[in-house]
């Protein structure tokens, strides 16, 4: 089984590198790629611990893009992790924007009369603080009774929390990824805003080399679609179920919402001739 979606603790997932690693084992997951949000964090301390398990792992990342105004997640894959030191700069451009951001973010819940800390937050979310670990401490606190109503009432961008964040142009994180060796697949295109197929052109032309056919947010008509679009394109496949561990209980590692997502075992060696 092959999985190339995760998140560990270094971003908002709640399994910690060492308990993804052993999850995967237990799965039966033979090829694990960890694509935590604007960090390596996470794959970093996977490394030796997976070759300690005979896992395969594939370096990857999953960045916060805009595209025509709307926020779009972007993969990278890194068949070769070595080398990423330019890359890993950028992120950390990334990483302290983020910062800033919840120094806002923090200022503006108070404003709006929640009693919540930039530490409470920062508890939580480690190197990678974002809107999911503020919405956990509003939870905790009683403010909201769901992830869902933290979003709608205070964090989503429609909401009245809400505070910008600088975030890179999807032409310019493809970029950064390609230029770092990388494989750039659009992240679960059935959240985009726009009409998947009539942004293709507009998406090759900004680099875009794969799109992920195979997510557990798929329906099997929505992943043949994917899979006709990549084909139409000249686009690589990549699939993974988006595991995030205890805050999304459904998503199991490998096989996604209750068995929904089956990832064919050559997507990875198609990745790699490609
Ligand atoms: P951040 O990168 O800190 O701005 O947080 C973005 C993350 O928050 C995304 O990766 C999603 O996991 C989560 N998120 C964003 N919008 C929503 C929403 N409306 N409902 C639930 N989760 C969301
Ligand atoms: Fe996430
Ligand atoms: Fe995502
Ligand atoms: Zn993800």
């Amino acid at each position: 089984m092959i999985d190339l979606h995760s998140h560990t603790t270094e971003s908002d997932g709640t399994f910690s590198p060492a308990q993804l690693v052993e999850e995967a084992v237990r799965s039966g997951v033979r090829i694990l790629g960890i694509t935590d949000h604007d960090t390596f964090s996470g794959f970093d301390q996977a490394l030796p611990l997976a070759r300690k398990a005979g896992l395969e792992l594939v370096c990857g990342i999953e960045l916060s893009t805009k595209l025509n105004g709307y926020s779009v997640h972007l993969l990278g894959y890194f068949l070769r992790a070595d080398g990423l030191g330019d890359l890993r700069t950028w992120i950390g451009d990334l990483q302290a924007s983020r910062r800033d951001r919840n120094v806002r973010l923090i200022a503006r819940l108070r404003e709006l009369g929640l009693d919540i800390t930039l530490d409470e937050v920062q508890a939580r979310g480690g190197g990678m603080t974002g809107r999911p670990h503020f919405a956990q401490v509003l939870i905790e606190k009683g403010y909201v009774k769901s992830m869902q109503q933290a979003f709608d009432d205070y964090l989503d961008e429609s909401a009245k929390g809400y505070v910008t964040r600088r975030e890179p142009q999807f032409a310019e994180a493809v970029q950064h990824i390609r230029k770092a060796g990388g494989i750039a697949s659009l992240a679960h295109p059935i959240r985009l805003r726009e009409d998947v197929a009539a942004l293709m052109p507009s998406l090759r032309t900004a680099g875009l080399n794969a799109i992920e056919a195979y997510h557990s947010d798929h329906s099997p008509e929505q992943t043949a679609l994917y899979l006709q679009l990549a084909d139409q394109h000249g686009l690589l496949v990549t699939g993974g179920s988006d595991f995030h561990g205890a805050v999304k209980p459904e998503i199991h590692l490998g096989t996604g919402r209750n068995g929904n997502l089956r990832i064919p075992e050559d997507v990875v060696d198609r990745l790699r001739a490609g």
